[in-house]
């Protein structure tokens, strides 16, 4: 009879743990505890052993270390930034790409338009974790991060920083610094830190090159910095540290690439994705998208998939919004599409890694880490979704998350019994 209850009991946690309910809050709210999300743009799974990030692999040592964290289709850093902060896939949340057409609005979104990030009207299909930490109470300070520079729902970070990519990494970590040397009672509880410079090196020169170790070394030397710049402060043993990167890298170049003109006329479609994937849409007075698909599949070589935006397939879940293209043009692992125009000269300086590619693929994992009091102490598991991050990031905050489509999977693994 006893033994019959407790199977009761355990079938309904079961079930209550499976379904997409939002995890409730599982710990207190520490009122003395600081959070910081700190992101490494390009960070491959796979550099914390092949490179020299001694800061890196101490912390993922002493607290809790994914071997490999999966990204979200498009394997690209606005749309995974903004996962990874809201708990939403990209046809959720809108940022479908680093950039967009929105048939709505008759515009373009950019990741390096001023306008796009200081829009609201793009951003607030999701809720950011500063906007629901700084709605329940939590204070929340932005040092760079995709769609922080604008209010969400009536809402902003409390801090926040325009983005200049120009900034040194180590410039970034003292900016982030002064904002804790606040009075506690105004210091930031939430904080986001964000370098590009892993990213750049893997594009530039290919995820295994000795450019790329040197900026991945340069990047921990940041967070030691970082480390350092807490200790003086008194803040370090109070610090939550949560470290991930969007995606990872893959080699690519210019001999791997299919050009949209040879599948299509460019002078009928709006093209508006290219590289590991690409996106177009007929232009009104066309053709129609699933007689554009045909034809381009009719003539696609074998490295092309070409989707209709209701055929991708289901595990992408990239279906469900209008900013999705029509047709997505999606290319095997080190293939790109590209157009012909300016080629020549664009040639000479393609890029030597990418990404945005199959997040399944080993080439696009990304990094998780995180150390401090709230954290397990030496715990590694295997692969997580990115979408799980949200909900860890509001029970270590001590916070009701918003509805999103993540578990409470990261939160069982990482947070300390
Ligand atoms: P990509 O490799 O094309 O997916 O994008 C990476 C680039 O995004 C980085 O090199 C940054 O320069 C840029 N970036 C990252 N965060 C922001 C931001 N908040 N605003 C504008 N650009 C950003
Ligand atoms: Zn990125
Ligand atoms: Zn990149």
């Amino acid at each position: 009879m006893r033994f019959a209850a407790c199977l009761g009991l355990l079938i309904a946690l079961a079930g209550l743990s499976s379904c997409q309910q939002p995890a409730a809050a599982h710990r207190a709210r520490p009122q003395d505890e600081l959070l910081i999300l700190v992101s490494i743009d390009g960070f491959r799974w796979d550099y914390l052993d092949r490179y020299d990030v001694p800061t890196l692999r101490q912390l993922a040592r002493e607290g809790v270390h994914a071997q490999r964290m999966t990204p979200c289709f498009p394997s690209k850093t606005f749309p995974n930034h903004y996962t990874l902060v809201t708990g939403l896939r990209p046809e959720s949340h809108g940022i479908v790409s680093n950039w967009f057409w929105d048939p709505a609005y008759a515009e373009t979104f950019g990741m390096s338009k001023p306008d796009s990030n200081a829009e609201s009207r793009w951003w607030d299909e999701g809720e950011p974790v500063w906007i629901t930490a700084e709605k329940q109470g939590v204070r929340s300070a932005c040092y760079f991060w995709p769609g922080s520079e604008t209010e969400i729902r009536g809402v902003r970070p409390t801090l926040f920083q325009k983005f200049n990519g120009r900034l040194r990494s180590d410039a970034r970590v003292d900016g982030l610094l002064a904002w804790l040397d606040r009075p506690a009672a105004q210091r930031p509880r939430f904080c986001t830190l964000y370098f590009d410079l892993v990213d750049h090196a893997g594009h530039t020169f290919g995820p295994e090159s000795p450019e790329t170790a040197a900026a991945a070394h340069e990047a921990d030397a940041a967070i030691a910095r970082l480390l350092a710049g807490l200790a003086a402060r008194g803040l370090r043993e109070k610090t939550n540290l949560v470290i991930v990167s969007d995606h990872g890298m893959s080699e690519c170049g210019p001999d791997r690439v299919v050009f949209i003109e040879d599948l299509m006329d460019p002078t009928k479609v709006r093209v508006e994705s290219t590289g590991p994937n690409g996106g177009v849409r007929p232009l009104p007075g066309t053709v129609t998208a699933a007689a554009l698909a045909a034809s381009i599949r009719a003539k696609a070589p074998p490295q092309l998939h070409v989707y209709l935006r209701e055929e991708m397939p289901e595990r992408f879940h990239y279906r469900r919004n209008p900013r999705i293209p029509d047709v997505m043009l999606v290319m095997d692992d080190h293939w790109s599409i590209e157009s012909k125009v300016g080629w020549p000269s664009r040639r000479a300086t393609y890029v030597k890694g990418s990404h945005g590619w199959d997040p399944a693929l080993p080439n696009m994992g990304a990094l998780f880490l995180a150390q401090g009091p709230a954290f397990r102490r030496g715990h590694e598991f295997a692969d997580v979704e990115n979408i799980h991050v949200y909900n860890l990031l509001c029970a270590v905050l001590g916070i009701t998350p918003a509805r999103n489509e993540g578990d409470d999977r990261l939160v069982r693994e990482a947070l300390a019994p």
